[in-house]
């Protein structure tokens, strides 16, 4: 495999060297024609760290191309050999740990503890892979009728495509293609367009750990790129993370071309605090779940439901703990909150918090306050309280350093508030009752429960389980759903005579 143009961000202002990003297909790192190339900027700054090429149907189709003639040999390829490839994978993304952590906090922005946290997330799913020949086994029964057997046996599917949100730019590819290449496809990764660098990365090291040339491609872009995937005859099934109405879209027009889809979208996600909760844990959790990653995070809690008198005291102490994070760069260590992806997405959370207002929402923490002169896009954290369930900042994803409180009297009015949510992501408690907890779980109308926990993030082996509107599709993402996902299964029956 060829190396990948180093992408290197020297800033003197009069000569700024910004280098334009390019495709993987066939195994070379490749310039081809994009429909248009725009800057990639460090949200910390606003400065350009590269330039992203977007593909159009033409590049898409050379990369599918590539992964179809990879195919048959990767698909004859032993398990166990596949497997390895993945151990040597693990071994270089460990060794390049760091340098992994601090592309996502360039690219995306987060702290670089949180880009560790995601790195060290992703690698796990890798060492899930490494279990593929397990993984892949089927099963048999001799004997289903005097002198013949059947077995069943998976098998993988062909080209696989994946589509990644920008809010986990290493965790979230490598969900995807670890998986779906040891279970024997060829696989075309369409990063973010706002988080395309670490997946350059990932891939370029996919390679030095030997995976064969057209086994992984990676093409970059947006909607022209997802569109041309979506439709491409030679792709059997579609990996997507990202936004509920983009989510829905992806789902409908894969699924109207015949394609396998798994399709995770967004959420809402509520927080319910029990009276007997402890009060000085559970903010701490409060806060990290609503405002780590600046709010941009599928599992961040977005909604405190207050049951009973806990709702002042609480108010109180998330207001204490939220003024005093810390806002900065993500790449500095004293930095408990890093900037928004993009401008015009700190933009619409202003909106958000602008509308609450007008709606009579009580803004208890203004994040609007916050200024700074350094060009990034931030946004201190805010806190809503006397929110009522009906209202736009209850109900829509801000995907924001924005928390809101409900009060209700009891956790059976909590339980009515979470469910009425058209998302099912995740839920959770903090209680000090096993007896509420358990009323939780069981009437809860979501798919990722936690009970005093704030971001109750299944680990590789499980599968990522967001249900209702936050979930299109059957199999989800990880774990055994991942494998079965990226896999048909064949039945053989055999009479030897
Ligand atoms: P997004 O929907 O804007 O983009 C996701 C991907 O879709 C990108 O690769 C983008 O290029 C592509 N895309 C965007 N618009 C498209 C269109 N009209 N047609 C075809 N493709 C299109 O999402 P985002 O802003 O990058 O990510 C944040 C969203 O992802 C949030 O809603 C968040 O909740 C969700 N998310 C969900 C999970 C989960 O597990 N459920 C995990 C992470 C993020």
């Amino acid at each position: 495999m060829t190396e990948p143009v180093e992408v290197t961000s020297v800033h003197s202002p009069a000569t700024p060297v910004v280098k334009t990003l390019q495709h993987l297909i066939g195994g070379t790192w490749t310039d081809a024609e994009a429909v248009r190339t725009e800057d990639l900027p460090n949200p910390a700054t606003g400065q350009a760290l590269a330039r992203v090429p977007y593909a159009g149907a033409t590049v898409v189709d050379a990369a599918v191309r590539s992964a179809a003639a990879a195919f048959a040999q990767w698909r004859d390829t032993p398990p166990v050999e596949r497997a390895r490839v993945l151990f040597r994978y693990r071994g270089l993304l460990e060794t390049h740990f760091d340098e992994l952590a601090e592309s996502v906090t360039a690219e995306n922005g987060k702290t670089l503890d949180e880009a560790r946290g995601e790195v060290r997330r992703g690698i796990e799913v890798v060492e899930f892979a490494c279990g593929a020949p397990t993984l892949l086994m089927g099963s048999v029964l001799e004997d289903v009728a005097r002198g013949i057997d059947s077995e069943v046996v998976r098998v993988p599917l062909g080209v696989v495509a994946g589509v990644c949100p920008f809010n986990f730019p290493a965790m979230i590819p490598l969900w995807m293609a670890p998986i779906a290449v040891a279970c024997g496809n060829t696989f075309v990764l369409k990063p973010s367009e706002r988080t395309p660098m670490t997946a350059v990365r990932l891939a370029d090291l996919l390679g030095h750990a030997g995976l064969p040339a057209g086994v992984l491609n990676l093409v970059h872009g947006a909607k022209e790129a997802v569109d041309a995937l979506l439709s491409h005859r030679e792709v059997r099934a579609v990996s997507f993370v990202g936004s509920a109405p983009v989510a829905r879209y992806v789902y409908q027009t894969a699924a109207s071309h015949g394609k396998r889809v798994q399709a995770l979208a967004g959420a809402k996600n509520h927080l319910v605090i029990m009276p007997d909760a402890d009060l000085e844990r559970t903010v701490e959790a409060i806060l990290s779940s609503a405002f780590g990653n600046a709010g941009q995070r599928c599992l961040a809690g977005s909604v405190v439901v207050a049951v009973g008198n806990i709702a002042d005291p609480l108010v109180l102490a998330l207001r204490a703990g939220a003024a005093r994070l810390h806002l900065g760069a993500g790449s500095d260590p004293a930095t408990a909150m890093g900037p928004l992806i993009r401008a015009d997405h700190r933009a619409k959370v202003v909106d958000h918090i602008d509308r609450a207002v007008a709606a009579g929402a009580t803004l208890v923490l203004d994040g609007r306050a916050v200024a700074r002169q350094d060009g990034g896009y931030f946004l201190g954290p805010s806190i809503f309280d006397h929110v009522r369930p009906e209202m736009a900042i209850a109900q829509e994803e801000i995907f924001g350093p924005v928390l809101s409180v409900i009060r209700v009297r009891d956790l059976e009015e909590a339980l009515r508030v979470v469910n009425a949510s058209p998302f099912g992501n995740m839920a959770c408690i903090f209680t000090a009752s096993g007896r509420a907890a358990r009323e939780f779980r069981t009437n809860v109308e979501a798919g990722m429960v936690g009970v005093n926990v704030g971001v109750a993030a299944p680990m590789a082996f499980f599968p990522f389980a967001g249900w209702k509107g936050s979930f299109y599709g059957d199999l989800h993402a990880t774990g055994r759903d991942a494998v079965e996902f990226y896999t048909e299964r064949r039945v053989v029956t055999s009479r030897w005579f």
